[in-house]
C-alpha cells in the first residue's frame, strides 16, 4: 500500500524484504519512484538478530563508486577493511562513513561473540563535484547529542537543533539517530529539505500516521517541524537533505549518472584492475554480476 499526494504531505512506503551478506535486511529506499532523500540514496535495517542466530553481516570484498556509506549500529560489532588500508571496528554509537569518489573496495564482517546484530547501512549519493575524486574514510568515534524535549537525538551527519556533527558532507544534508520518550517531541527542520523517517524500534505517530520498523516515511518539503508521539520508548533514523537535483543510476554497488559509466566500474572490478585496490579480508571477494542492458 502506497500512499500518494496525501494532504498531509506524508508517503509512507513498505520496505521490500532483502540480503546482504547473509543478513536478512528490510530495504526501506530506493523505491520504484523514489530514488532519493536530499542525497540519501539507499536504506538498509537489519536486525534485531539474537545472538544465538547464525544470520550475521559478513560481506567480502566489494567496490563502490559515487557514494558514501554510512553504517550505524545499535547492537553487535563490525569490522569494516577497505582499499586505503583502514581496519577499524565499529561498535554502537559510532559511525563509519566512507566515501568512495571514483573508486573504493571493503569488506564488512560482522564480529561472532555474544552480541547480537541491529543497525543500518545507508548511502549517500556524491554530487558531480566529488564523485570522481579520491577515496576516503572516517571513523567517529563519538558523535554529538542533543536534547529535543521527548527525544535524544545523536547527530550522524550534518546539523539538527543548533548540533552539527563533523562527519563529512558534500551537500546539504542531515541525519540523526532520535531515541524517543514516551510523549510528544518536536524537532526542528529545514523548510526547503525533503525528509524521511526510518523507525528501527518500536512506533512512533506523526499526525495521524502511526509508524514502525518495515517502512519509510517520506516528508515533503516546506516543513518547518516534525511533531513525534509515542505512547513506549522508540527509536528511529531521521534522514534529511536538499531535493538532489538529478536521478543517480543507481546498480548493483555503483552510484553514477551513465550506464557507460558504471559499465565501465564494472569492468574495471571484474578485471581487478588498480581503480578498486586491494582489500584485507578473510572473505572471499564477491564478483560483479553482469549489467543488465
Ligand atoms: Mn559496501
Amino acid at each position: 500500500m502506497v500512499d500518494e499526494g496525501q494532504p498531509d504531505g506524508i508517503e509512507v512506503h513498505p520496505s521490500h524484504a532483502a540480503e546482504v551478506g547473509g543478513l536478512p535486511v528490510r530495504r526501506a529506499l530506493p523505491w520504484h519512484g523514489r530514488r532519493t532523500v536530499g542525497a540519501w540514496c539507499f536504506v538498509d535495517h537489519f536486525g534485531p538478530v539474537g545472538a544465538d542466530r547464525a544470520e550475521t553481516m559478513q560481506v567480502g570484498p566489494h567496490p563502490h563508486i559515487g557514494l558514501q556509506t554510512v553504517t550505524w549500529l545499535l547492537e553487535g560489532e563490525v569490522l569494516h577493511t577497505d582499499s586505503l588500508g583502514s581496519e577499524q571496528l565499529i561498535r554502537p554509537g559510532q559511525l563509519n562513513l566512507m566515501t568512495a569518489g571514483a573508486g573504493i573496495a571493503h569488506a564488512e564482517s560482522a564480529q561472532q561473540g555474544g552480541t547480537g546484530s541491529h543497525g543500518a547501512q545507508l548511502w549517500v549519493a556524491l554530487p558531480d563535484d566529488t564523485r570522481g575524486g579520491p577515496p576516503a574514510f572516517e571513523h567517529h568515534a563519538e558523535l554529538p547529542r542533543v536534547e529535543l524535549g521527548g527525544a535524544t537525538a545523536t547527530v550522524l551527519v550534518g546539523e539538527l537543533a543548533g548540533v552539527r556533527s563533523t562527519a563529512r558532507a558534500d551537500t546539504p544534508l542531515v541525519g540523526a539517530d532520535i531515541v524517543v520518550r514516551p510523549g510528544r517531541t518536536v524537532a526542528p527542520l529545514q523548510a526547503g529539505w525533503e525528509h524521511a523517517i526510518v523507525v528501527l524500534r518500536g512506533a512512533v505517530a506523526v499526525g495521524e500516521r502511526l509508524l514502525e520498523p518495515g517502512s519509510l516515511a517520506h516528508l515533503d518539503v516546506g516543513r518547518e517541524e516534525l511533531v513525534l508521539e509515542a505512547t513506549d520508548a522508540a527509536r528511529l533514523l531521521l534522514l534529511g537533505g536538499a531535493p538532489f537535483g538529478v536521478e543517480p543510476l543507481i546498480w548493483w554497488n555503483f552510484v553514477g549518472r551513465t550506464r557507460d559509466e558504471v559499465a565501465r566500474a564494472r569492468d574495471d572490478w571484474q578485471a581487478g584492475r588498480e581503480r578498486f585496490g586491494s582489500v584485507r579480508s578473510h572473505l572471499e571477494r564477491i564478483p560483479a554480476p553482469e549489467v543488465p542492458w
